[in-house]
């Protein structure tokens, strides 16, 4: 099986109607698009799913940003889909990612940086269980 990753779309992405053109950018660079959904995150949710960052000083923050309007969560699958996809969405901080990629283009601030991906394609299969059930995915 290629590799997968996962991506969401975060709400302040919704908000300014980047929805397309970030599905356009996945598609162009060969990921394709295994699994969609477009929801809001429970501030519970948002708290599961970046439990990793619990300690860190902006985790209230961030779990209330993502739980503050709706998200397009997606799994892609491409050769090498886990690197790619960090390539396309640029440094965590817009100010810091390369010119051009997704967070560069669309990013509002180093919270609001309008995609998240997966680092590993460990954190990945993690990632991509905690949204969808295997029966979702073929
Ligand atoms: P990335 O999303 O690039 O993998 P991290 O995993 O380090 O970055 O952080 C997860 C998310 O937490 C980031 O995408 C961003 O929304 C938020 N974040 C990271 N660092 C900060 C910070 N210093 N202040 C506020 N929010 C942050
Ligand atoms: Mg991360």
């Amino acid at each position: 099986m290629a590799e997968r990753t996962l991506a969401i779309i975060k709400p302040d992405a919704v908000a300014k109607h980047a929805i397309g053109d970030i599905t356009h950018r996945y598609e162009e660079a060969g990921l394709s698009p295994k699994a969609m959904r477009m929801m809001c995150l429970s501030k519970t949710c948002a708290e599961g799913f970046y439990a990793v960052h619990r300690e860190r000083p902006f985790f209230n923050d961030l779990t209330t940003y993502m739980s503050s309007g709706p998200v397009v969560v997606v799994v892609l699958e491409g050769a090498d889909a886990v690197k790619k996809n960090r390539d396309l969405m640029g440094a965590t901080d817009p100010k810091n990612a390369e010119a051009g990629t997704i967070r560069a283009v669309h990013g509002a601030s180093i919270e609001a940086n309008a995609v998240h991906g997966s680092d590993s394609v460990e954190n990945a299969q993690i990632e991509i269980r905690y949204f969808f059930a295997e029966s979702e995915l073929r």
